[in-house]
C-alpha cells in the first residue's frame, strides 16, 4: 500500500466528463489498495473568467475580496469531484481551505490529522488547490498555478509515496511542446534544472512546488490525463543518468524593460530604486548597471513582469526628484529567453552558442543575466518563438523524426 497524492489541472477538469475521466484516474488507484489525496485545480478558463470579474468590478482590487473571489473555482471542482468518485462507488469528502487548514504563509505546515484519520475508512480527501488561509484566517490564494504548490505541500505534510501532476501534456519536455512541436519528452530531470525551468516560464509547474518538492524530498511526477503514457520524474541530481549540457529551453513573453538614465553613481540609489520596488510588491528581475564613465552618473537598466510594469513606472516616477535621473525609459514589449542545463557547470561555451546563434537570425540581445546552471537573455518579444526554435535546434534538443 502507498500513500499518493494526485494533483488535475485546469484543462484536465475542464468540464463534466473530463472529471469524471479524472476520477477513474483516482479510483485505479484506490481499488489498488492506496491511501489517496486529490488535488484539484479550477475548470480551466474559470480562474481567469473570476479574475477579469474583478476587475470588472474595480480596476484596484481589493486583494483579499479578490483571493475571495478566483479562490472559488478550486471549491467547484472539489465538491464535483468527490461527487464523481461517489458515483463511481468510492468513498470520498472534499476539504475546503478552512476545513483542513493550509496557511499559504506556512505552506510546509498542515495539519492532516483528520484526513489521515479517514484514509483508515477507506476514504479519499479531495482538497482545492490554490487556496489557503492568510495571518488572519481570511482566504489567500498561491498565485497563479498555486495547485501544484497546494498538492506538493500535501504530499509533503502527508509523508506521501509520490505526488503526480496530472496535466494536459504528458511530462515535462525540452521547451513548451506547443511552441516547438520537435521538443522532446524528458524522462527524468533534475529538481536543479525544473526550478529553473519553473522559475524562467516553463509554466507545467510552479516554481514553489518544485522548490518544495525540492526541500521535502517529494517523489514528483508530470504525466498527462489523457494518455496511458509514462511521464517525467523530477529527481535528485545524483539519479540522472544521462547528464546533458543544456536539458532545456524557458520562455517568459510578458516581460517589461526600464531604463533610468543618468542616476547618481553614489551608495544608496540602488537600495531606494530597488527597496521602493519591493514595497510596492513588485518583483525585479534582470538587472544591469552600467558603469560611469565620468563616475558621477550612471544608467540603471532592469526588467519586471508586463503585469507590474505601471506600477513600477508610477513608482519610478514619484522618485524622480529624489534620483534626479534624467530619462525613464521603457520597453513593454520583451521577452525572455533562457537556456537551462547542470552541464553548464562543468563545460564552457553554452553562452557562446546561445548568442552565436540568435546573431544568426539577426535577433539584438537586450540584457543577459546568467547563473550557474542557466543563461537569459532579454531579446525584442515578436522573436521569442523563433529564439526558442533556433536555440532547441542549436543545442542538439530537436526530436528526430523517427522518434
Ligand atoms: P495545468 O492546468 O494542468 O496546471 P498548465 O497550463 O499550468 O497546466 O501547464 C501545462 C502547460 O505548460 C502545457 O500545456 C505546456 O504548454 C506548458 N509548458 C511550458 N513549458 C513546458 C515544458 N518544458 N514541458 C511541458 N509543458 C510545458
Ligand atoms: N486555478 C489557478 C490558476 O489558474 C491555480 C491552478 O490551476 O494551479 O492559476
Ligand atoms: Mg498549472
Amino acid at each position: 500500500m502507498a500513500r499518493i497524492v494526485q494533483k488535475f489541472g485546469g484543462t484536465s477538469v475542464g468540464d463534466i466528463d473530463r472529471i469524471r475521466n479524472a476520477a477513474v484516474k483516482v479510483k485505479r488507484e484506490v481499488d489498488a489498495g492506496h491511501e489517496v489525496a486529490v488535488g484539484v485545480s479550477a475548470m480551466a478558463g474559470q480562474t481567469n473568467q473570476l479574475a477579469a470579474w474583478s476587475r470588472q468590478i474595480s480596476p484596484l482590487v481589493d486583494a483579499r475580496e479578490y483571493d475571495v473571489v478566483v479562490a472559488s473555482g478550486e471549491q467547484v471542482t472539489a465538491g464535483l469531484m468527490a461527487m464523481a468518485l461517489q458515483d463511481l462507488g468510492v468513498n470520498a469528502r472534499s476539504w475546503l481551505a478552512w476545513q483542513m487548514p493550509i496557511k499559504t504563509a506556512r505552506i510546509d505546515d498542515i495539519n492532516t490529522e483528520a484526513i489521515v484519520s479517514r484514509f483508515a475508512e477507506g476514504q479519499v480527501a479531495v482538497v482545492p488547490g490554490f487556496q489557503g488561509l492568510g495571518p488572519d484566517n481570511r482566504l489567500t490564494t498561491l498565485g497563479r498555478g498555486g495547485s501544484d504548490t497546494s498538492a506538493v505541500a500535501l504530499a509533503a505534510a502527508l509523508n506521501a509515496d509520490r505526488c503526480d501532476i496530472y496535466t494536459d501534456v504528458d511530462g515535462v519536455y525540452t521547451t513548451d511542446p506547443r511552441i516547438v512541436p520537435k521538443a522532446r519528452k524528458l524522462e527524468q530531470v533534475s529538481f536543479e534544472e525544473m526550478l529553473e525551468m519553473a522559475s524562467q516560464g516553463a509554466k507545467v509547474l510552479q516554481t514553489r512546488s518544485v522548490a518544495l518538492a525540492m526541500r521535502y524530498g517529494v517523489r514528483l511526477q508530470v504525466l498527462s490525463t489523457f494518455a496511458d503514457t509514462p511521464g517525467t520524474l523530477v529527481v535528485d541530481e545524483e539519479e540522472i543518468v544521462e547528464q546533458q549540457l543544456v536539458s532545456g529551453i524557458a520562455y517568459s513573453p510578458d516581460e517589461a524593460k526600464i531604463t533610468l538614465v543618468k542616476v547618481p553613481d553614489q551608495p544608496g540609489v540602488a537600495a531606494l530604486i530597488f527597496g521602493s520596488l519591493a514595497d510596492a510588491a513588485v518583483n525585479v528581475d534582470m538587472i544591469v548597471q552600467n558603469v560611469s564613465k565620468d563616475g558621477a552618473a550612471t544608467d540603471m537598466t532592469f526588467t519586471v513582469s508586463r503585469s507590474e510594469f505601471d506600477r513600477s513606472v508610477d513608482v519610478l516616477t514619484g522618485l524622480k526628484a529624489q534620483l534626479g535621473y534624467t530619462e525613464l525609459r521603457s520597453d513593454a514589449k520583451v521577452a525572455k529567453v533562457s537556456v537551462v542545463g547542470l552541464g553548464m557547470r562543468s563545460q564552457p561555451g553554452v553562452a557562446k552558442t546561445m548568442f552565436k546563434t540568435l546573431a544568426e537570425r539577426g535577433i539584438n540581445i537586450e540584457v543577459i543575466s546568467t547563473s550557474e546552471i542557466k543563461v537569459s537573455v532579454l531579446i525584442d518579444d515578436e522573436y521569442t518563438e523563433l529564439a526558442v526554435r533556433a536555440l532547441h535546434a542549436a543545442f542538439g534538443l530537436d526530436r528526430d523524426d523517427e522518434d
